[in-house]
């Protein structure tokens, strides 16, 4: 039997850009070998959970099929598993045996294989890297369907070459991962406000006796404002809980697009006031899923962007420049035409040299989600030419538009002309 294939208008997270495409949803490596030899080119598809276009290509080859736990170790805390399952999917397993990710982004429905092509990072980086950092092993099909184990000793240039490679390798159909040891589901977390970014950085750059940290920073009020933030630190408490049981947070839904105009400078202003009201100084207790995945509980919460979609900016940039390149950063988007309505800066520490493709280098990074405007794409090019002398670089799994020079990658290393998308058609664009 073949894979079943439909044809649809398809888009990431941040609902731009978009394509029709077909998409085919193969039910067992037979059938994705097929497609490999059938297909002059497509690109692997995990749950979309990317923002731009690395996961959008003519042709898309979900993945969502690939669902089983192939293996679990909960002695070592080491689990394989194929590439379609859902970090979501493997939490109340894992944790309810004493185990956790050393490394989750802010969301948990991102497949294994996305984790592994995009080499996620969190907000422990300078302690625990990206995803990839610990990965044992993975099994990936090849543009003429051939399958092929990668791992630091087989076939280790192809390893390394598929973390961070946007699906242009191949396609991961399993892959064996070191967890870490959990002993209680439950968070020490110290949120710190800052007046203004100096004092708010200052405390970033401070040693912590904190793993995780990441910071929000209010780029949407005026005047003395402008700025100002929060620092969210956080630990995990070593006190053993009597069961483990994965925490359920509640979730509400944002059930249609809302209007564009909805966001706007003014609105993010009243959000911005009352969210730097609520993180005043306190510490607290929380749990895993509160402190991982706060933006899990609003689900679609992209909708309230509108149908247009928004663009988020994530850029990396070292640490020679890190103050001078955010502060540049800041004081442009001070008077642009467009305000970015959430903010995230994280610390990164050093990146292992093996692991070139992986987004972040020592230094600091900022996401920045933009309504999408008629003015956005001039916005971002004012951004890349700011950033650009720095050394800085884009996440490309959150960009739709940014130059191919923020990129600090060449798509052609990769060989195979078969993986294609329409992120890599972009940076290959003369
Ligand atoms: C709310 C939100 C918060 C986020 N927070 C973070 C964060 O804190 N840190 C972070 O690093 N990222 C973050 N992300 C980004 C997200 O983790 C990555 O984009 C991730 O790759 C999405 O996984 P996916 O399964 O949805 O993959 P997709 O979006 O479907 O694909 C992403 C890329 O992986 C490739 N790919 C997917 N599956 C395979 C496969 N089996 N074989 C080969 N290639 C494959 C695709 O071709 C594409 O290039 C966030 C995203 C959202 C929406």
């Amino acid at each position: 039997m073949k894979a079943a294939i439909s044809r649809k208008i398809v888009k990431n997270w941040a609902n731009f850009p978009q394509i029709e495409a077909e998409i085919a949803h193969p039910e067992s490596p037979e059938q994705l070998s097929e497609l490999c030899r059938q297909w002059p080119q497509f690109i692997a598809r995990g749950n979309g959970k990317c923002y731009g276009d690395a996961a959008l290509s003519p042709r898309i080859c979900s993945t969502l099929a690939f669902k089983k736990i192939l293996d679990f170790d909960a002695q070592n805390g080491i689990l394989e598993c194929e590439a379609g399952v859902l970090l979501s999917e493997l939490l109340p397993t894992i944790v309810a045996a004493g185990w956790f990710f050393h490394v989750t982004p802010g969301i948990k429905a991102i497949t294994v294989g996305g984790a592994i092509a995009s080499d996620v990072h969190g907000k422990n980086h300078p302690e625990k890297v990206c995803f990839s950092q610990w990965l044992l092993s993975f099994e990936l099909m090849q543009s003429d369907g051939s399958v092929l184990r990668c791992s630091r000793t087989e076939n280790a240039e192809l390893f390394y070459d598929t973390c961070g490679g946007m699906g242009w390798t191949g396609v991961i159909l399993s892959a064996r991962f070191q967890l870490m040891p959990l002993k209680s589901v439950r968070m020490q977390q110290k949120t710190r406000r800052f007046n203004n970014f100096e004092a708010l950085f200052a405390a970033m750059e401070a040693p912590q006796d904190w793993p995780y940290a990441a910071a929000w920073i209010d780029m949407a009020s005026g005047g003395s404002r402008y700025g100002r933030g929060a620092v969210f630190f956080a630990k995990h408490i070593e006190n053993a809980d009597a069961k483990l049981e994965y925490p359920k947070s509640n979730t509400i839904s944002v059930p249609f697009y809302a209007p564009s105009w909805l966001l706007n400078r003014f609105s993010m202003q009243l959000y911005n006031t009352r969210y730097f009201a609520k993180n005043a100084d306190r510490d607290f207790e929380t749990d895993i899923d509160s402190y991982f995945y706060p933006l899990d509980r609003l689900l679609h919460w992209n909708r309230l962007y509108g149908k247009k979609g928004f663009v988020q900016y994530q850029f990396c940039v070292p640490q020679a420049h890190a103050f001078q390149g955010l502060k540049a950063v800041l004081n442009y988007l001070k008077n642009a035409p467009d305000t970015p309505f959430l903010t995230v800066l994280k610390k990164h520490g050093p990146r292992p040299a093996e692991f070139r493709n992986s987004f972040p280098v020592e230094g600091y990074s900022l996401a920045m989600d933009f309504p999408k405007t008629r003015h956005i794409f001039q916005t971002v090019r004012a951004l890349d030419d700011i950033l650009t002398p720095l050394g800085a670089k884009i996440y490309l799994t959150k960009d739709a538009c940014s130059a191919p020079e923020m990129a600090h990658i060449d798509p052609r290393r990769f060989g195979a002309d078969k993986f294609f998308s329409l992120l890599k058609g972009r940076l290959l664009a003369p």
